[in-house]
């Protein structure tokens, strides 16, 4: 089949990926895992050996011929694009424990799909994405990393992100231009007391310019109540937004929103 490049289509070839994928997710034969993007099969297949409810969500109505086979009692296939996707009334009838959620995603698109997956509210376990290596970073990025911004703590409040390994272009056909890594996204026990809207506000700010300090970039704000948390951190004024912490803009947060 001539794979789409519009729609992202890099099929992982390589077993020992797939297998090394299959490994990481947890789900037990009473679980529910969601794979987003099932192109040929061939992850689909292994998730198929854990037992557990598989719900697959593939755009390409192309792709029947290799993913009809693989509808059984517990393993269905929708034929519909995730992002209009009805998630929650495809699983209400589904008696499940833990939810996992997995996907070789299409690159075009996999912020807006994670985006949409954590707007959901869905209560997910584990999400174990393969992604762009480059993505892989900034979503897994830690303070003092070129690659720490608004999403790596926009994300952080909802998971623990890890990068569990890297992917070469080769474990793909076609091959694609960017090399590729797989992170765990698990569910957060203690998530910060904010409020998420004026929290992702006051985040999105303060990385708005990347190369400008959080004065700067924060001077919408009243800057003696930031500077007076920077200052119990012995922190300059001319710091820039990728040195702070989670802790610390909670603590801006709170020091702005009056909250405690
Ligand atoms: N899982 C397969 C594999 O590992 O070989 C295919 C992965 S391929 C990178 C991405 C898959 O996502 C393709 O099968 C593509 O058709 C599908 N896809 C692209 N956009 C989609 C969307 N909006 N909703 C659901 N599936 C989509």
């Amino acid at each position: 089949m001539n794979a789409k490049k519009s729609l992202g289509q890099n099929f992982l070839i390589d077993k020992q990926i797939i297998e090394k994928i299959t490994e990481s997710i947890q789900a037990k034969e009473n679980d529910l895992i969601i794979e987003i993007g099932p192109g040929m099969g061939s992850l689909t297949k292994k998730l198929k050996k854990k037992k557990a409810f598989l719900l697959c969500y593939e755009i390409d109505q192309d792709l029947k011929v290799y993913l009809n086979d693989l509808i059984d009692d517990k393993t269905k296939i929708i034929y519909q694009d995730i992002l209009s996707a009805n998630i929650l009334n495809d699983i209400k009838d589904i008696s499940y424990n833990n939810l996992y959620i997995v996907g070789n995603l299409p690159y075009y698109i996999t912020t807006p799909i994670i985006k949409y997956l954590i707007n959901l509210n869905l209560d997910v376990k584990e999400m174990i994405f393969m992604v762009q290596e480059e993505v892989a970073n900034r979503f897994a990025a830690l303070p003092k990393c070129r690659d720490y911004g608004s999403i790596t703590l926009y994300l952080k409040y909802y998971f623990d992100v890890t990068k569990l390994f890297k992917v070469s272009k080769t474990c793909f056909n076609p091959i694609p231009k960017v090399e590729s890594a797989v992170i765990k996204l698990s569910k957060r026990v203690n998530q910060p007391h904010v409020n998420k809207e004026d929290y992702f506000k006051l985040i999105n700010d303060a990385f708005r310019m990347k190369r400008k300090t959080l004065k700067n970039n924060l001077k919408d704000y009243e800057f003696a109540k930031v500077n007076a948390i920077l200052q119990k951190h012995k922190l300059n004024d001319t710091i820039r937004s990728e040195e702070l912490s989670e802790d610390i803009f909670v603590e801006i947060y709170h020091s702005i929103f009056n909250v405690n």
